[in-house]
């Protein structure tokens, strides 16, 4: 039997060399694939003109560049985009484009659902199916990049990706960290670890494997100042509670004293927006070169949380603000198509059944 094709959208340039060295060809190759997949945005092996005639059919017969597909696009009316993906197995992820004035953020997916169970996301009420694969993840990049260049977008489109769509990315750990390599190498994407932000609900081993692996920007889901309430709102903080999560988080940054860490804290109604909420938050962050997202809470069907008022959330800004602490609240963007934070939901073939438990208790 004939082993399946290798995809070799996905592979970071040590993995591309390692397989060019398998097929008895140099290492180099790796950087001149590199560059016409991601930088040219070619597919097809017989365009790769520098690749030597005989290699080129080796790999036409040996390997594939294959992209995921876009199942529908939605345009939200403050120029939000949001494309369902859609992967080989059938499954759907959702990738989100968000245009601001001096960038572009695109917000990609790590795996289709998600595990963990906070109780005020639509992703979590999805249950969990996999992981995606490198390819699948670096492959939103590419699509993206692709139909935005077609919209006329101009030729770098996206300035920045936050790992902040479905799923929990360090729980999807190597497929992240090979895409998250891609959109970093020169020969590829070329972001600055700057403009990579990771965002974590908390998984307190991954934090401390990323500041050895690939330090790009971190931004946890803190949302409580107690364990009692962080359980209930982000139940993985039962295993990793608040006080070992920050101390994570202050050994991340121990080389780069320049950089922060982007703390995010969804505004529920009477639930984390007091004011004696945001001065032990102030506390709490006291150690750590930290800067605050206040996230309003995006309506989700079936949860029954409410935002708090904009009042609250500007007096909650502005008490940070006067302990000290660099504050901004989110705005939403793409709430008309469902694309704003913890409103994605793609299509998951739900192996955890809990999505059919939630439908039965409503
Ligand atoms: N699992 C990772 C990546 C998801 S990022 C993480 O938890 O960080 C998505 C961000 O949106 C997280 O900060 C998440 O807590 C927040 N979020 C989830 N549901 C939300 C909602 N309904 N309204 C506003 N923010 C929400």
């Amino acid at each position: 039997m004939t082993s399946p094709p290798t995809n070799l959208l996905g592979l970071d340039r040590t993995e591309l060399q390692t397989y060019f060295t398998s097929l008895g060809e140099k290492a180099f190759h790796a950087r001149q694939v590199l560059q016409w997949i991601y930088q040219r945005g070619v597919t097809d092996f017989s365009e790769m003109t520098d690749l030597r005639l005989g290699l080129r059919d080796t790999l036409a017969m040996q390997a594939v560049v294959s992209v995921p597909e876009v199942a529908s696009e939605q345009v939200s009316n403050d120029g939000t985009r949001k494309w369902l993906v859609r992967l080989e197995d059938g499954n759907c992820v959702e990738t989100v484009f968000i245009p601001e004035e001096d960038r572009g953020t695109l917000c990609v997916s790590s795996q289709v659902g998600c595990m963990l169970t906070c109780s005020f996301c639509a992703t979590a009420r999805q249950g969990f199916s996999r992981n995606l694969t490198s390819s699948e993840i670096i492959g939103q990049v590419f699509l993206a990049n692709r139909l935005l260049q077609s919209a006329g977008l101009g030729p770098r489109p996206i300035t920045n990706v936050v790992m902040m769509g479905m799923g929990e990315p360090l729980l999807n750990y190597e497929a992240v960290l090979s895409a998250m390599r891609l959109m970093l190498d020169d020969l590829s994407f070329g972001l600055s670890r700057r403009r990579v932000t990771l965002s974590t609900a908390g998984v307190v081993p991954g934090i401390q494997r990323l500041a050895q692996d690939c330090p790009v920007s971190l931004a946890v889901s803190l949302h409580a100042v107690r364990d009692d309430l962080r359980n209930e709102l982000v139940p993985i903080n039962r295993k990793y509670p608040i006080h070992q999560l920050l101390e994570a988080c202050r050994h991340y940054l121990e080389n780069d004293s320049r950089r922060r860490i982007t703390f995010e804290y969804v505004m529920l109604k009477d639930v984390n927006d007091s004011l004696a909420d945001a001065r032990e938050l102030a506390r709490l962050l006291r150690p750590i070169p930290a800067k605050v997202n206040l996230i309003p809470f995006n309506a989700v069907p079936g949860i029954v949380y409410e935002c708090s008022s904009t009042n609250a959330v500007n007096r909650f800004r502005d008490e940070l603000i006067a302990l000290g602490l660099t504050t901004i609240t989110r705005r939403p963007r793409g709430a008309d198509i469902a694309a704003a934070c913890g409103q994605l939901a793609g299509q998951v073939q739900d192996r955890t059944r809990r999505s059919s438990r939630l439908a039965g208790v409503a």
